[in-house]
């Protein structure tokens, strides 16, 4: 068994791992031994936790986790802090970079020629069902030859927009060339209505008062119920 250490793919592994479940995994034997084997790929069904080769590698899993863990304390935060100051960090540089939607085409739909990525960012307010609403950018590749702009879901040719067929099934939907929605968002509201008929009002309604976009505040900001208030100044959902 490699050390996580030297090799980039096991790190990143560990590190999802450690911001999904938390670093609370160390503390039991088990659970350790459960994202060992995630982390290193292994077959969960051969799982026997009372192996002696097993429980050492497990320990020496754990070790290294503790020295990332000293490496990067920032891993031990939660509520996913590193998202609000990343997002904060990048707006203070004037360039906010929450989230970049870009489409993934690499070569032209119609000629295939590789598109060109277009330099100009372009800002837009994306509403999320973790992270509420903060800024994020968008950028745009295209075929000169054809005409064809590609955007994140979508492209236009000839003053025409065109949603890609399996647009839904990306993180995100722009639906404005200023405007994002995460899908998962979208889902809720659609679950809601459907199940509840829970107005689409109402459904912003609840999403506003979630993350603290309240108009004429009587009570102090901070005793509002909002876990990951970065959106002060942000736009509420309509
Ligand atoms: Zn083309």
């Amino acid at each position: 068994m490699g050390s996580v250490f030297n090799d980039y793919t096991l790190l990143s592994r560990l590190i999802f791992a450690i911001n999904t479940v938390g670093h609370i995994f160390l503390s039991l034997t088990q659970f350790t031994s459960v994202v060992k084997r995630f982390v290193y790929g292994q077959n969960p069904e051969e799982a026997n936790f009372n192996d002696p080769t097993h429980i050492d590698e497990s320990k020496t899993f754990a070790a290294e986790t503790e020295s990332l863990l000293e490496i990067c304390p920032s891993l031990k935060e939660t509520n996913n802090p590193d998202f609000k100051k990343f997002h904060d960090f990048t707006l203070a540089c004037g360039l906010p970079l929450g989230t970049v939607l870009v489409s993934e085409r690499q070569s032209c739909r119609k000629c295939t020629k590789s598109l060109t990525l277009d330099k100009k960012e372009h800002l837009i307010v994306i509403y999320h069902s973790e992270h509420g609403t903060y800024l994020g950018n968008r950028l745009t590749k295209n075929c000169r030859r054809c005409k064809i702009y590609e955007h994140y879901g979508y492209w236009t040719q000839g003053g025409k927009k065109y949603f890609d067929a399996d647009c839904l099934k990306n993180d995100y939907l722009l639906s404005t060339e200023d405007t994002a929605f995460q899908v998962s968002l979208l889902r809720q509201c659609e679950n809601l209505l459907i199940v509840g008929a829970v107005a689409f009002s109402t459904f912003t309604r609840s999403y506003n008062r979630r993350f603290g976009y309240v108009k004429h505040l009587t009570r102090p900001q901070s005793s509002l119920l909002s876990p990951v208030n970065i959106n002060e100044k942000r736009s509420p959902l309509l």
